[in-house]
């Protein structure tokens, strides 16, 4: 049955293949992908074909999907067509049986809770990744907590470096201004709330591995950018290191291990000799995201609850605190803020079943528009609560939000109505500004979300400015997180000559290969590579001649929302990409690793709570041809310590 299953499958594999090749639309060597339309969610799979033209230093060796109608029908270098069968067979099974999933759009009536789930996009076997900067990847997680949280505490550090920012992005100005609102009011009683409540951090940093002089010519982790707002993607990388940890142990002997073996040799070069770099095992960790992240989570939920006197297990039959209301009282929950037509849902519900499984803490899940309809917060109290509008024995019974995670919030489109709030017509954002000025601990605050931005990211890369945030017995702290710094350059009124040099590099120097153009904004889709990115640059600039023959470059303001960063090239591996159940090629590859940290700390700037918390590999096709051809899509993947 199996083997029917498996060889059905196969067929369909190859015709899947033969359509790919033979499509004409198609130049030679390019990789052989269907195209679809970017999806903004954020970190989502899918990056437009332009932020996807990964890496002009491609390898030839692309596109090596052939078809030979003679034997196998498909060749994929260093794995026998039979291997490949029982790795999709797996896979898929173990996608089913396991939750590794994403839910399909569908159109879905107001009525209907039916959905139907795919086999999330994965990469069918684990990367090479070399041991000690995975490593090291996890030992920065903490210090960048903590760094986020500082910032988040330093008002003038966010106001100064965002001040170009605002005026030209509206989203960013926005939260900016509620910021200040809530936060630096000085003496305004009524932010109390916000400025007691707990702070709560889920960080992912995600890192690149690239190979520059300063490190001896050896790979090491640069930062591509640092998420503290929406991270995702803990729950499904947790299940994918599962089904590659089953994979490459059940197959390994199995004819696996040459396809693994070749792509260490990629990474680690050809003195690899199969033992591992640093300490540690070989193999694909098992991710603690799914234990730590709920953990976390719960320290705030526990932490409020003692605070507000409110009990934190069972039904509350204690209620005699500072938080005691007069309707039913249900336990509090954590309330999840998502996307009205979120298609990751399976990542948040993982998420929500360990904190029920581990802690017993009950989560409800509302979009922004919802909540400003369903949430009311008391001035006085700062208790933030849901009204109950079931028909049963909850009827009228209200529900305290004590913890708000934000999956939604991220971006301009998750706020419709617009940015006036005076008016009341801007409804998204009351509801997020009602949130903020609850005591409730939120994950993110807005000092947190606007710590992540890419403006901040770039202004810490400059000459002291991570260093004041650890100054005396800390400097060390602040030297670890400047080595994951890759150039990063400002485009706004605060570029300097350095700055200016890279501006200069790419317009008269033709380095546009060499650096990624990226704006204030979130989810993937809006960064500018190559001839896009000197085409944006060259229409924002004034250039002048001066009378000594040297070239004058001035910055239109519009550019300030953007920076300028050093393009990273990570070594390139190979890979079979799947997507909707169905291997979709294969090719050399290039990931990216997402470490998660997470941090709990009070209103008054105590850590509670700081540590590493599980990571996220994410594989994508390097190596599309120049033609543009839409292709590239990343999908989730593990590391292979090696
Ligand atoms: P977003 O907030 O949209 O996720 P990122 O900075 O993560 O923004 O950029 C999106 C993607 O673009 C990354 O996942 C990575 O694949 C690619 N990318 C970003 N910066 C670089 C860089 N400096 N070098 C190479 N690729 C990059
Ligand atoms: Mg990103």
């Amino acid at each position: 049955m199996i083997r029917q299953a498996a060889s059905s499958l196969l067929i369909y594999i190859i015709c899947c293949c033969r359509y790919y090749y033979s499509s004409s639309l198609l130049p030679r060597g390019a990789l052989a992908f269907t195209t679809s339309s970017p999806l903004r969610t954020k970190n989502y799979f899918f990056p437009p074909s332009e932020s996807s033209s990964v890496l002009d230093g491609s390898s030839s060796d692309t596109n090596t999907m052939t078809t030979d109608s003679t034997t196998t029908g498909i060749t994929i270098p260093h794995l026998s067509p039979t291997t490949l069968a029982n790795l999709v067979d797996y896979t898929i099974s173990f996608s089913a049986a396991n939750g590794l999933q994403v839910q399909q759009k569908s159109e879905r009536s107001a009525t209907s809770t039916s959905s139907s789930y795919i086999t999330a996009p994965i990469s069918l076997l684990p990367q090479a990744y070399p041991h000690g900067q995975f490593q090291h990847g996890l030992a920065l997680s903490t210090p960048f907590n903590l760094l986020v949280d500082r910032i988040s505490r330093n008002g003038k550090f966010l106001q100064e470096t965002l001040k170009g920012v605002r005026d030209v992005d509206e989203f960013t100005g926005m939260l900016l201004t509620l910021y200040e609102a809530i936060y630096l009011s000085d003496g305004h009683s009524s932010e109390q709330h916000a400025k007691g409540a707990d702070r709560l951090g889920i960080l992912r940093s995600d890192y690149m591995l690239h190979c520059s002089q300063a490190a001896n010519n050896e790979y090491s982790i640069k930062q591509v950018e640092l998420n503290t707002i929406a991270s995702s993607f803990a729950g499904l990388a947790s299940s994918v290191a599962k089904l590659h940890g089953f994979l490459t142990r059940r197959l390994g002997e199995e004819g696996l291990q040459e396809f693994l073996d070749v792509n260490e040799r990629a990474v680690m070069g050809d003195s690899s000799d199969g033992i591992v770099d640093g300490d540690g095992e070989r193999g694909v960790p098992q991710s603690l995201a799914m234990i730590r992240l709920p953990a976390a989570m719960a320290v705030a939920y526990d932490r409020y609850c003692a605070r507000f006197n409110i009990g934190s297990s069972s039904n509350n039959d204690n209620n005699n605190g500072e938080h005691k209301s007069d309707a039913a009282v249900i336990k509090p929950v954590i309330l999840f803020v998502v996307q009205p037509n979120e298609t990751n849902t399976v990542d948040q519900r993982l998420l929500e079943f360990a904190l029920w499984d581990n802690h017993e803490i009950p989560v409800v899940r509302m979009s922004l528009g919802e909540i400003h309809e369903r949430v009311t917060l008391d001035e006085a109290s700062g208790r933030l609560t849901i009204q109950n509008d079931d028909q049963g024995d909850n009827c009228g019974a209200v529900q305290e939000v004590v913890v708000v995670y934000f999956r939604a919030g991220y971006a301009p489109t998750d706020y419709p109505s617009g940015y006036n709030t005076a008016d009341g017509s801007g409804i998204e954002w009351l509801a997020r500004e009602r949130l903020e000025r609850g005591s409730a601990a939120k994950c993110p605050n807005l000092g947190y979300h606007l710590a992540g931005t890419k403006k901040v990211q770039q202004e810490l890369a400059r000459r002291g400015a991570v260093e004041q945030f650890f100054e005396g017995d800390e400097a060390d702290v602040a030297a670890q997180i400047r080595t994951a710094f890759a150039g990063l350059y400002s485009l706004g009124a605060d570029a300097n000559e350095e700055d200016m040099e890279a501006v200069k590099d790419v317009l008269f120097n033709d380095a546009k290969g060499q650096y990624v153009l990226k704006p204030q904004r979130e989810g993937g889709g809006y960064n500018y590579y190559g001839e896009n990115l000197a085409n944006k640059l060259k229409e924002n600039c004034t250039i002048t001649v001066d009378d000594d023959g040297n070239n004058d470059v001035t910055l239109s303001p519009d550019l300030s929302e953007f920076i300028l960063m050093e393009r990273l090239f990570p070594p390139q591996q190979r890979a079979i990409l799947l997507r909707n159940g169905q291997v979709e090629g294969t090719g050399m590859s290039i990931s990216e690793l997402g470490c998660f940290g997470a941090i709990v700390s009070s209103g008054d700037g105590e850590v509670v709570h700081n540590e590493y918390a599980g990571f996220l590999l994410r594989t994508k096709f390097s190596g599309v041809d120049e033609g543009g051809v839409a292709s590239g899509f990343a999908t989730l993947s593990s590391p292979y310590l090696c």
